[in-house]
């Protein structure tokens, strides 16, 4: 078993209420009990804007830290009713941002506006979980490596710091369908993944890429077979304590 550091990071999607609090009390508690391990790994769980604030300040926690799921492009504060932009999700206590989820691909999110609110993070200091991933008509065509290609370059700039972000793979067919891809294709495409950010961005600095879909505590000790992988974007299944800490218990089994 490696012993790189490996990300678990809990997607909550438009999931909870205060009352979920309970879940990441027992994800620390957890925490706190294998502390002694010499594992090195990272918990995060990103949660609805509405609950950032609350979990921020109840969380006492070196062991947990805590994320959003997207914010508006714009910078600071301005004309955009019903949405918020980074600077208020830092100030609410967001550390972390996923930004590129498919499920707001769907809604019509494009690389470009993509691009745009990566600045608008990145400006805020905020760390970002950038998903790129093919959808299962381009995989059929065989445009997999053209898709991740064209996400990679075209949804960020030249420069920027490369310690804020953390790509995460996730196929937009196994996002929530208990499918997952051949092992052999996963480790083909976050070598691409990896291989193509260092030659776009001209860096000697291999990128962190997890995987993201259909994670599950059957399941993640497949994965575990592919030390490429830097961890895991956890949708459904990090809404539930049990098993989000399952898939952390088994990963190292
Ligand atoms: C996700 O939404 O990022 C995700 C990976 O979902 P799931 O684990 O439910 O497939």
């Amino acid at each position: 078993m490696t012993n790189k550091l490996k990300y678990f990071i809990g997607n909550w999607k438009m999931f909870g209420d205060f009352g979920s609090f309970k879940i990441i009390n027992k994800i620390n508690q957890f925490s706190y009990k294998s502390k002694k391990q010499t594992i090195k790994r990272k918990i995060i769980l990103c949660v609805p804007s509405t609950l950032i604030h609350f979990f921020n300040q109840k969380l006492k926690s070196k062991f947990i830290s805590l994320g959003v799921q997207n914010c508006h492009y714009h910078q600071g504060y301005g004309p955009f009713t019903g949405s918020v932009s980074a600077l208020m999700l830092k100030k609410a206590g967001a550390d972390y941002i996923i930004l590129g989820h498919s499920e707001n691909r769907f809604e019509g999110e494009t690389n470009s506006l993509i691009k745009k609110k990566i600045i608008s993070a990145l400006k805020q200091k905020l760390n970002i979980i950038f998903c790129i991933g093919e959808t299962l008509k381009e995989k059929n065509k065989g445009k997999t490596f053209t898709i991740l290609r064209s996400q990679i370059r075209s949804s960020l700039s030249k420069k920027f710091n490369m310690n804020k972000i953390i790509l995460a793979y996730e196929p937009v067919w196994s996002i929530g369908t208990n499918k997952i891809p051949r092992i052999d294709e996963l480790k083909k495409n976050i070598e691409f993944i990896k291989t193509n950010f260092k030659k776009i961005f001209k860096t000697t600095k291999t990128p962190k890429v997890l995987y993201g879909g259909s994670v599950n505590a059957k399941n993640i000790k497949l994965f575990s077979s592919v030390p490429q992988i830097d961890g895991f974007l956890i949708g459904g299944a990090s809404q539930s304590s049990k098993k989000f800490i399952d898939i952390i218990i088994n990963y190292y089994k």
